[in-house]
This record gives C-alpha cells, structure tokens and sequence, in this order.
C-alpha cells in the first residue's frame, strides 16, 4: 500500500510514521508511505504558500499553484483527499474501504484553509476527522494513515486482532483481561478462566452488546437493533432487556 501526504510540514509524517508497527510495515516492504514538501514547491523567492484571502478576513489561505505544481509533479496514488471539518467523517468503515485499494493520498491544509480551485480541480474528495477544528490536516492525516495501515495484510503481529475489534463486527469491543487473575480484589471473570470456548464466546458477545447499547446505543440502531438472539443472550448474562432498547 502506497500513502502521499502533501504537507508543509513532511517530517511530522515520516518522524511518527517511523515508528511502532508502522516502522516495521514500512521496513518489510508493506507500507510505502512518502510525505512532500508544500514549499519545495513553491517558486518564489521566500518559499511562500500562503497569500492573505481575496475579500478580506482574518488569517493567510494556501495558495494553489505550489499545490497544483507538487500534485502534478508527484502524481501520487488516487484518491487524492484533501483534509477538512467539511469532508466525509472518517470511520471504521472508511478504514476498510481504503486498506482495500493498493494506495491514496492526502493534502493536509494549514493557516484558515486552501484555496477552493485546489478542492474543485485537484482533488477527488474531502475527509474530516470529526467534528473539531485543527490546527492543520496532519494529524488527522495520521489518525487516518494508522487506522489504514493496521488493516493491511502483515502489518498488525496477530491476524485476527484486527477482525473483533471495536466497529468491524458493528458492536464495541468487549472487555479484555490478562494476568494477574485477581488484582486490589478484582477478579477477572470466572468464565473467561473456564476454558469453555463456547461460553467464553457468547458471554464476551452479550457484553459487547451491552456496553454498546449503554455508550453507543446509536451504533445497535444503525445496524437494524437488537435481534430476539441478541436479547436472549443478554438475559441470559443478567442483563437488563428492557422495552425501551431499540
Ligand atoms: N478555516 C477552516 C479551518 C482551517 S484549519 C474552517 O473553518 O473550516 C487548517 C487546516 O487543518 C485545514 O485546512 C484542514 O486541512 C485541517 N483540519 C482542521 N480541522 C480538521 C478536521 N476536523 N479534519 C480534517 N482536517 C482538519
């Protein structure tokens, strides 16, 4: 998998994308991530890429020839995201559809934006991390790269600790525990200590159903609300199944 940032700030990338698991995906030929420099692109004699907006207002706007000049330069993998609080709320979901393609890239902005013709002419889609102003698309870049990554093929050591993990399965993640068996008096639950594979399976789905339901109730209702298996399960586990659950 191949990942272009265009970014005035190159080495914020490749510093955290040097690291940890994706160190290693990108040592073992898996990732391919390359980050460009905005102002090598840029042709003047301070190396500026942003101009005070046309219409007055506060702040500087990324101008778009350095842009244009770095894209067409490069000609990285499409789809081509710019980042903004106005794009597509990147999820789990998204996640999947881009670890299935063979690369993308992202344009990271900075100051109060870019200039609308690189969004119109230059780029094939918008993403926003969510809901929030940052200070500039490198971070959400990243959040974005790393949730990407992990779901390539090799990248993450275990396989299959990808596949039941938060979203993918539609629930959030049940609750994990490891050594000691008891810590300050707090056990960890008996069935998870019964060898019972069985049961250790459905108790681990009733409580991914329940604290679903108690945080995320919106996530159950997204996904069609609880089935009369889901509800059985849930008593079954003590939990309550009341006529108020969706
Ligand atoms: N004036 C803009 C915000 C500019 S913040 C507005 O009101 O919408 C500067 C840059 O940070 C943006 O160009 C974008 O690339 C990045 N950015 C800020 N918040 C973001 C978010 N929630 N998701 C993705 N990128 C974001």
């Amino acid at each position: 998998m191949r990942i272009d940032v265009f970014t005035i700030f190159p080495e914020m990338i490749t510093d955290f994308g040097g690291h940890s698991l994706l160190g290693k995906a990108q040592d073992k030929g898996l990732l391919d991530l390359r980050a460009h420099d905005l102002r090598a692109h840029a042709h003047n004699v301070h190396h500026t890429v942003d101009d005070a907006p046309f219409g007055g207002g506060a702040g500087m706007v990324m101008m778009p020839e350095p842009i244009f000049a770095a894209v067409e330069a490069v000609q990285p993998p499409r789809p081509l995201f710019l980042m903004t609080p106005g794009g597509r709320r990147f999820d789990q979901p998204m996640a999947e559809e881009l670890a299935a393609t063979d690369g993308f890239s992202l344009l990271c902005g900075r100051y109060e934006g870019i200039d609308e013709r690189v969004r119109m002419h230059l780029c094939d889609g918008e993403v926003s991390l969510g809901d929030f102003v940052l200070n500039g698309g490198e971070v959400a870049a990243f959040a974005i790269i790393e949730a990407v990554a992990r779901l390539v093929p090799g990248v993450m050591g275990n396989a299959a600790s990808g596949v039941d993990e938060s979203f993918s399965s539609g629930l959030l993640e049940y609750p994990q525990y490891t050594r000691p068996a008891t810590f300050r008096d707090w056990e960890v639950p008996a069935v998870l200590r019964s060898g019972d594979h069985g049961k250790v399976a459905r108790w681990r789905r009733a409580q991914a159903l329940a604290r679903t339901l108690e945080v995320r109730p919106d996530v159950i209702e997204a996904a069609g609300g609880l089935t009369d298996a889901d509800r059985d399960l849930l008593s079954e586990h003590g939990f309550d199944v009341g006529p108020s659950l969706p």
